[in-house]
């Protein structure tokens, strides 16, 4: 399958969930997860129409944004953020999905660029308290949305979330629903929150039936990442 087809299949997808789901058409946005592959395949999914694509780390996706320039694509940021590249992310994406502290925050709002709009922002949510995972917990989640919609240069969008993979979808469903509660919650204090990133190529459907708004799309799209890509990022960082 090309990638062109791919996409074919996934817009189609979210289409078939989002009318199952009894949710208006088009309130699904795909977002195509780009780490790990080339600049041609991004080209070949942007000339078949994607234009948000999103990468996880800074190394790998600076010189691929430079490459594209020319491209009119929002960047997302999905991956962790150290604060010591806060200011690369202020300056080259649309969007951050990943901000989980105040520190983070608030030097994003200090490095954006005067120039450029605010920078979209989403708070990743840990909601079950991974240790191995990014995000604030539920009960950093207030201090720090309050925090966000306090800075000039951010715009407060909504929660990013990456629940525990479940083999049962019931268990699957039942989290994603905890996920949209929370975000039901915030958005009727902050009605600028319009975003819910939750759902994966494996996960997608019921992501969509809970109520997401933007589906964040790898391997369906692209294919299986290399298995070894992730090493040679880190030789490349070495
Ligand atoms: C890699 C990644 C995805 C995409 O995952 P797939 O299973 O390849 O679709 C989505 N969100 C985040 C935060 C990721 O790191």
């Amino acid at each position: 399958m090309s990638i062109t087809n791919n996409l074919h299949k996934i817009t189609q997808q979210i289409n078939d969930a989002t009318l199952k789901a009894q949710r208006a058409a088009n309130s699904v946005t795909l977002l195509a997860v780009s780490k790990a592959q080339k600049i041609n395949h991004i080209e070949e999914a942007f000339n078949a129409g994607q234009k948000l694509f999103g990468e996880n780390y800074l190394s790998e996706a600076l010189p691929k944004i430079d490459a594209l320039k020319q491209l009119p694509i929002q960047w997302h940021f999905i991956g962790p953020i150290q604060s010591n590249k806060t200011r690369d992310i202020a300056e080259h994406f649309q969007w951050v999905q990943s901000v989980d502290r105040e520190k983070i925050a608030r030097r994003l709002n200090d490095q954006r660029p005067d120039e450029l709009p605010r920078l979209n922002v989403t708070v990743q949510l840990n909601l079950f308290n991974e240790a191995t995972k990014q995000g604030a917990n539920t009960n950093e989640l207030s201090e720090l949305l309050a925090f966000i919609t306090e800075q000039p240069k951010l715009e407060l969008r909504g929660l990013m979330c990456i629940p525990p993979r479940q083999t049962k979808p019931e268990l699957q469903s039942e989290q994603f629903n905890q996920v949209k509660e929370i975000f039901d919650f915030y958005r009727a204090q902050y009605p600028q929150m319009d975003t819910l990133s939750m759902g994966m190529s494996g996960d997608m459907q019921s992501a969509i039936s809970a109520g997401s708004t933007m589906v964040r799309i790898g391997t369906a799209l692209f294919g299986e990442r290399p298995a070894n890509w992730k090493q040679q990022l880190q030789n490349q960082q070495v």
